[in-house]
């Protein structure tokens, strides 16, 4: 049997919540008082748990790396927010999107928690619009939609192409009430090092102040893990250059258990990678599909000489365009899952159809939607419909409205207009399914530890929906983890403060200040970056968009060997008491050296295709994962065991009784 027990409630999906809420413990409100809490992260999902925990009457001590919350990751998200409001009345429902959301997820997500997501989604969406999130409203003023992939909906919420920031505000300004009130005691510029375990039990942290580089104890009757998603560790990702996952691994190597590392969604619509010099890849949000179409030349020929320069996309005639996602899946067209979008592209780049130089990018073009648009206008306004000049530019002010900022970016970076010619695009990686095991009440396997937001592994199974993070994260933040924590917290009210002086607080020091002065007394000669960059090129090429047993054998030995180099030879400059970015950074990679690792493992235990994870052994004639349910179908959760190759797997087998578990198919 699964243990730790997922502690999924008895009854009907539908009721489950409902009922759970109903009966778990609470704590007073003069006991909150006696209770601290802390969060680590303050991106969407631990600045909104830090909100709501302080308003409850908890003491919340909040840390992030960042010399302020206003500057997580989270600010990084363009596209939207969903939530199954059906205020279009184009068939939306709480269990339509619990149903987009599971098969998204290519059936590997537990239902229950997927149907409490689509439940709360609605209440999110009130929380924000009454903190002042100013989404897009239509014409009479009502909220406006749009479209994700993998969905026939349009349920999206959004603010121009800046939906994390508005609703990071949001939070922030939220947090920002409990901070004047000394509810939140806000640590910016703080990294959590390690989790202090107590008899079991969660009881507190040691930070490092970055700025001066001093090392603190922090203790609490529960520790919120909200640290973000891992996708750094293919160094090129569109996650922040800062994003890590230390805080997930660290209370992981303490007895939390790690789940799907493997799943790692690759995004469709990225500006490709344009040469070695590069840190940072740039998203192009996938709202741009509602109304761009993704497409390659039909001739292989036009292919070459568009890389050679000898021709350009605009020359193209229609009848010699491949719009492949429209031919190969009709019913959902430019709008499939990233999954499935990633790689069609990655088929047709391999087949020598790409755009760019490296023969890496497709065509996301707008041309045809301008026309659209500039007709409606023209018609809307009186005008003439037949004026190609005219129609343009209405239709180029509509399609600005909607995506300014975005085709701003992208003519910023790539120094092409997008308006006049398409934009080039190609996978990359952005999202991490994958994170650290929690059970229905989102604590870990470490009792008094919970995880939130991108950190955990919980809804999304093996593919993330568009639009389903800052969902997730928001959920999981305002409304989940501030009803579950009571439950364990009620058997708190009589423990009092935590003593920081006690030997496991010592020891956890101890071991964090060894790691730090080892790397500034190494002197070796290779940088933080030549490692991460190793590692990343073994992740891409080997555990990347297509997987097979060969190449994730070697990954696991080359990832263990440059490892042992890293620690032979990394060079980290400077002091331990002072401001280090390069020291920081070191424990950060040293980390994902162990991650790449298990994420290899994992990838490799996984004989199936399913969702963001393929398989080169398995996949259809048609080249579409070929999940294989009757072997697969659970949560794999890692227990740490000594070092990631003694990793022991535990299987958390996922049961689908609301759903019927079918092939995937978005034709
Ligand atoms: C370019 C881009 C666009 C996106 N657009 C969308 C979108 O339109 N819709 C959508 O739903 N999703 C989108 N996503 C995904 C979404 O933005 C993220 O999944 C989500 O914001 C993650 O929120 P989070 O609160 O879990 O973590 P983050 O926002 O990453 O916050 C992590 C926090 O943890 C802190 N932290 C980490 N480690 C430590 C440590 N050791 N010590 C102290 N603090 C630590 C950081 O300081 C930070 O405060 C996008 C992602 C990217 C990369």
């Amino acid at each position: 049997m699964f243990k730790p027990d997922s502690k999924i409630p008895e009854g009907p999906v539908t009721q489950k919540w409902t009922n759970h809420k109903g009966k778990i413990n609470l704590v007073s409100p003069a006991n909150k008082r006696l209770i601290d809490i802390i969060v680590v992260g303050t991106g969407l999902a631990g600045a909104s748990a830090s909100a709501t925990l302080a308003e409850l009457g908890y003491n919340v001590k909040a840390f992030c790396f960042q010399d302020s919350p206003r500057r997580a990751h989270s600010i990084a998200a363009q596209g939207g927010i969903n939530a199954a409001k059906n205020y279009q009345g184009d068939g939306d429902s709480t269990y339509r999107l619990f149903y987009d959301t599971i098969k998204g997820g290519d059936y590997r997500s537990r239902e229950a928690n997927v149907h409490r997501l689509a439940e709360v989604s609605t209440n999110i969406i009130d929380q924000c619009v009454a903190q002042g999130v100013p989404f897009a409203r239509d014409y009479g003023g009502l909220l406006d939609n749009r479209s994700f992939g993998g969905v026939l909906v349009s349920r999206t919420f959004y603010a121009k192409g800046q939906t994390g920031q508005q609703l990071l505000l949001g939070a922030y300004s939220a947090m920002n009430r409990q901070i004047g009130r000394g509810k939140i005691k806000m640590y910016n510029r703080h990294e959590m090092m390690d989790i202090v375990v107590v008899d079991g039990k969660a009881r507190g942290i040691i930070a490092r102040n970055l700025v001066d580089g001093k090392i603190e104890r922090h203790g609490a009757h529960a520790v919120v893990i909200a640290s973000g998603g891992y996708g750094n560790v293919f160094f090129l990702s569109t996650n922040a250059m800062g994003s890590n996952v230390s805080a997930g691994w660290k209370i992981h190597k303490k007895g939390a258990y790690f789940a799907n590392p493997c799943f790692t969604q690759i995004h469709p619509t990225c500006i490709p990678v344009s040469g070695d010099h590069q840190s940072k890849l740039t998203l192009m949000s996938e709202s741009l599909r509602n109304d761009g179409r993704i497409w390659v030349p039909k001739n292989i020929e036009d292919s070459k000489a568009i890389r050679e320069g000898r021709l350009k996309p605009t020359e193209i005639s229609e009848e010699n365009r491949d719009y492949y996602l429209e031919r190969r899946y009709p019913a959902f067209g430019n709008l499939v899952p990233r999954d499935v979008a990633s790689r069609a592209a990655k088929e047709r780049c391999d087949a020598g159809f790409g755009v760019n130089k490296t023969g890496e990018a497709v065509y996301l073009d707008f041309a045809s939607s301008i026309i659209r648009y500039g007709k409606e206008q023209a018609h809307v306004k009186g005008l003439d419909e037949n004026d190609s000049v005219l129609v343009k530019k209405l239709g180029q002010e509509v399609v600005r409205a909607k995506y300014g900022n975005l085709f701003q970016m992208y003519e910023k970076i790539v120094d092409q207009n997008p308006y006049e010619t398409p934009m080039m695009i190609y996978p990359a990686v952005h999202y991490t399914m994958g994170g650290v095991w929690v059970d229905y009440n989102l604590m870990t396997s470490i009792p008094g530890c919970y995880a939130i937001g991108e950190a955990n592994f919980s809804d999304h199974g093996a593919n993330r929906l568009g639009a389903s993070a800052l969902m997730q994260g928001l959920a999981d933040g305002y409304f989940v983890l501030p009803y579950t924590i009571g439950d364990y917290l009620s058997n708190d009210i009589r423990t009092g403060a935590i003593d920081t002086k006690l030997p496991e607080f010592e020891k956890a020091e101890a071991s964090v200040k060894a790691q730090l002065d080892a790397f500034i007394s190494n002197n070796g000669s290779q940088s933080v970056d030549y490692y991460h960059r190793k590692l990343g090129k073994i992740m891409w090429d080997k555990c990347g968009m297509s997987r097979n047993e060969k190449g994730l054998k070697d990954a696991i030995k080359e990832i263990k060997e440059l490892r042992e180099d890293f620690y032979k030879n990394v060079n980290v400059p400077g002091r331990t008491d002072e401001f280090n970015e390069q020291l920081a950074k070191a424990g950060r990679v040293a980390d994902f050296l162990e991650l790449g690792e298990l994420f290899a493992k994992d990838a490799l235990a996984r004989t199936e295709s399913c969702g963001g994870h393929f398989r080169e052994e398995s996949q259809t004639p048609e080249g579409e994962a070929l999940r294989d349910d009757e072997n697969f179908t659970f949560v794999s959760a890692w227990e740490y065991k000594g070092a990631p190759s003694k990793a022991k797997l535990h299987k958390e087998n996922l049961k689908y009784e609301e759903i019927e578990v079918k092939t995937r198919s978005y034709k």
